[in-house]
C-alpha cells in the first residue's frame, strides 16, 4: 500500500523547511511530507553557505525578498526560542572606475527600496574603514544596517523542529522518479521503489532542482556550480570588517576567531560534478590571498586554516530565483536557482510559495517576477550583483 500526502516537498534543507513551515502558518491543514536523502545535510548548500544577507542587489525584487527575510531573521528568536546568530556588520562593495556607474545605479535602486547604504569616494571610505587600502578604488558602498551574516544551521534545526511539532512527516530517501501522466504527478518514487501518492509536489532540491524537475519531464536552467570557501586566521586582525567584496570578486568576512573568504572560479565556470566537493586550493594561492593582501594590508600575514566546497543552485538563464508553479505540470512547484543568494531569501521565498499554494496568489510579497514562466517567454530578470 502506498503512503499518501497532500504535499510532498523534495529536499529538507532551508527552502523545503521554510515552505513546510509557512504552509502551516498560512493555515494549510492537509498532510505534508518532506523527503530528504541525507539528513546530515553535509552536502546541502544551506550547510556550506557563507550565509551573508545583504540589500546590495541590482534588482528591486531581490532587495524586497532580502528585506522581508531580514525582518524574519531579526525576529527569529521570539518565534523559535533560538537565535539565528545574525551579526549585523554590513556589506562593503568596492568598485573600480570600470564598476563605478553600476555601483551608483544600483545604489539608486537600493535607496528607493529603503536600504540603508552609503556610497563614498576613497578618502571618506578610508576614514570609515582604516584597515582598507583604497588604491584603484573609485567608490565603495557600505551597508549601515540590515546587512551581515547569520547561522543557517541554527535556523534549519529550529525550523525543522517546528515542522515536526506541527505534523510534517520526514521521509528518509532519495527521490529517483516522478510518476507524471497528462501533466500531473501522481506518485513520487523514493529509494528502491517506495511509492508515495501526492496531491502536489514542491521541488526544493537546491543545486539538484534541475535534475529533479527532469524526472517530471521539465527542463529548468539550473545546475550545480562549485564554490570554495577558505578559512584563515590573522595575527593582527582588523576589527569590525563588514563582508567586503573587492572589484576582483574576492570576498571576505569575519567568522569566529578568524575569517572566511572566496572568489568566483578563476577559469571557465561550468556545471559541477554532483559528487565533487573537493576545495579548489589553487584558487586561494593564485587569486584569493593576493587580492586580500592587496586590499587589506593586515592580510599579508595570514594562515589558512581549512576550506570547504559547496554547490550554488546556479540559474544559467538570469542568475535569479525561480519561485512558483511549473507550466506543463499542474501540481509541481519550485523554489530554486538563487545562484548564491538563497539562504538569506529563504523565509520570504518559502512564505510566498506557501501563499501561492494555499491562497492561489501572493499576499505579503509579490513574487510573480520570479515565476519560472519567464523562461518560456524569454523575459530575463537579470541580477548583476552575483557574489
Ligand atoms: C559556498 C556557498 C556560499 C554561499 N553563500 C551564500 C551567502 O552568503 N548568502 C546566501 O544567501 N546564499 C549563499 N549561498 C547559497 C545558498 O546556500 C543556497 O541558495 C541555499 O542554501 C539553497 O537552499 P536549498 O534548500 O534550496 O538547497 P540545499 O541546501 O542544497 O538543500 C537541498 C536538499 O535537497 C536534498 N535533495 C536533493 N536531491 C534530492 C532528491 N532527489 N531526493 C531527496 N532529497 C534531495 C539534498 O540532500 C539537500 O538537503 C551559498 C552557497 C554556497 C554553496
Amino acid at each position: 500500500m502506498s503512503e499518501n500526502y497532500d504535499i510532498v516537498i523534495i529536499g529538507g534543507a532551508i527552502m523545503g523547511a521554510f515552505t513546510a513551515y509557512f504552509l502551516r502558518e498560512e493555515g494549510f491543514g492537509g498532510s505534508i511530507a518532506i523527503v530528504e536523502r541525507d539528513r546530515s545535510y553535509k552536502h546541502a548548500a544551506t550547510a556550506l553557505s557563507a550565509a551573508g544577507i545583504r540589500q546590495q542587489f541590482s534588482t528591486a525584487e531581490n532587495i524586497r525578498l532580502s528585506r522581508a527575510s531580514l525582518a524574519f531573521y531579526r525576529d527569529f528568536e521570539s518565534r523559535f526560542g533560538v537565535s539565528a546568530g545574525f551579526v549585523e556588520q554590513g556589506y562593503l562593495l568596492l568598485a573600480s572606475e570600470a564598476g563605478l556607474a553600476t555601483l551608483k545605479a544600483n545604489h539608486v535602486v537600493q535607496t528607493a527600496e529603503g536600504a540603508d547604504i552609503v556610497v563614498e569616494e576613497p578618502t571618506a571610505l578610508a576614514a570609515r574603514h582604516p584597515w582598507l587600502d583604497v588604491e584603484g578604488i573609485a567608490a565603495g558602498a557600505t551597508g549601515l544596517s540590515g546587512e551581515g551574516w547569520f547561522d543557517p544551521w541554527s535556523v534549519l534545526g529550529a525550523v525543522n523542529k517546528s515542522n515536526r511539532e506541527h505534523g510534517t512527516t520526514f521521509i528518509d530517501g532519495e527521490v529517483r522518479s516522478l510518476d507524471a501522466k497528462a501533466g500531473r504527478i501522481g506518485h513520487v518514487m523514493v529509494g528502491d521503489g517506495k511509492r508515495i501518492a501526492c496531491g502536489a509536489v514542491v521541488n526544493t532540491a537546491g543545486p539538484n532542482v534541475g535534475r529533479v524537475a527532469k524526472l517530471a519531464g521539465v527542463n529548468l536552467p539550473v545546475e550545480p556550480r562549485k564554490r570554495t570557501v577558505f578559512r584563515f586566521t590573522c595575527p593582527e586582525p582588523p576589527n569590525n570588517i563588514p563582508l567586503t567584496v573587492d572589484p576582483s570578486g574576492v570576498w571576505v568576512r569575519p567568522e569566529g576567531d578568524g575569517f572566511i573568504a572566496g572568489a568566483p572560479p578563476a577559469g571557465e565556470d561550468g556545471p559541477a560534478n554532483v559528487d565533487d566537493f573537493d576545495p579548489d586550493y589553487a584558487l586561494f594561492e593564485e587569486v584569493v590571498w593576493p587580492a586580500l593582501a592587496r586590499r587589506v594590508p593586515a592580510f599579508e600575514a595570514i594562515r589558512m586554516a581549512g576550506a570547504w566546497a559547496g554547490h550554488y543552485d546556479f540559474n544559467t538563464f538570469d542568475q535569479n530565483a525561480l519561485i512558483g508553479a511549473i507550466a506543463g505540470c499542474v501540481n509541481l512547484f519550485i523554489i530554486g536557482g538563487f545562484s548564491g543568494h538563497g539562504v538569506q531569501q529563504a523565509p520570504a521565498a518559502g512564505r510566498a510559495l506557501a501563499e501561492l499554494i494555499v491562497h492561489g496568489g501572493y499576499k505579503n510579497i509579490d513574487c510573480s517576477a520570479f515565476s519560472p514562466s519567464r523562461i518560456e517567454t524569454g523575459r530575463r530578470l537579470t541580477e548583476r550583483n552575483v557574489i
